[in-house]
């Protein structure tokens, strides 16, 4: 595991919270990535949906939603039960014309669909998005009255060097920035060094510096906000690991990459957080 470090703790902790943690709903999400299902087809798609649907949760004990990639997205709204969402992993921030390639909040709304992912870290490293655009979209998504789930995270050379928090300030001001309604904004906190890698923040990682983003909302948007943002973790969260981080005051549930693409798995993860 790696060290847990933050130069700013200290000074931040003077505005920590966890006080509305009772009051907070968990939110996990699923994020299918460049996958259909475990596979490649609408066919794997449908037996994803088919599994989901077998051990949906009660409502109101957990929202959990599942972005699946753009081409299935009206599928999976379709195909699945309440009180499942459909979400999309990414969109655009102008409403139509020429940008080949892209889609739109409001296409997507028109569809049906009403939650959209903003500034995964392979948006960010593999597509070169930035915090400007992170916060355009995140605008524009919110306008269209998009429920918004705002990815942030550090690398490893952040978190070894000790920077944890002065690399997530930046992105964090982004999303603030960005936001108009704070009750349609989910903060996935994900460190980069976990998503995929198999490696997890320990429950205290993560609760350190879930407690740090929600000390800088104190500080920096309002102590209503801080209390009321849900906080995911994301970054190799399982079925054997989500029962101890979802137990930590400021993790409001989880944002899964590779365990979301098995129903059982992804079912083990949001029940493991969800209120009794
Ligand atoms: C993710 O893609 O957001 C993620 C957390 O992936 P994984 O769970 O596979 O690490």
């Amino acid at each position: 595991m790696l060290a847990s470090t933050c130069s700013r703790r200290a000074a931040l902790r003077l505005f920590s919270t966890s006080r509305g943690a009772a009051a907070r709903t968990p939110v996990v999400g699923g994020n299918w990535k460049c996958n259909a299902g475990d596979g490649t087809t609408k066919r794997d798609v449908e037996a994803l949906v088919a599994g989901l649907n077998a051990c949906a949760p009660a409502a109101g004990s957990v929202e959990v939603f599942c972005a699946a990639p753009m081409l299935y997205l009206d599928q999976v709204n379709q195909t699945l039960a309440a009180p499942y969402e459909a979400c999309a992993q990414n969109l655009w921030k102008e409403t139509k014309g020429a940008y080949t390639g892209e889609v739109s909040a409001e296409m997507l709304t028109d569809a049906g669909i009403t939650w959209t992912l903003v500034g995964h870290s392979e948006r960010r490293d593999l597509f070169g998005e930035t915090d400007e655009l992170l916060q355009a979209k995140i605008a524009h998504a919110q306008e269209v009255g998009m429920t918004v789930v705002a990815c942030c995270g550090e690398h490893k050379e952040d978190r070894e060097a000790g920077t944890t928090m002065d690399v997530l300030v930046p992105q964090l001001e982004a999303i603030a920035a960005g936001t108009s309604d704070w009750s349609r904004l989910v903060i996935a906190y994900e460190p980069v060094w976990a998503i995929g890698t198999g490696l997890t923040a320990t429950p205290q990682q993560a609760q350190d510096t879930h407690a740090d983003i929600r000390a800088w909302l104190a500080e920096n948007v309002s102590q209503d906000v801080a209390d009321a943002v849900r906080i995911q973790y994301g970054g190799s969260a399982n079925a054997d690991n989500a029962a101890d981080l979802g137990a930590m005051p400021d993790i409001d549930g989880f944002l899964v990459g590779g365990a979301a693409l098995k129903a059982d798995g992804f079912s083990t993860i949001f029940n493991a957080i969800a209120k009794k």
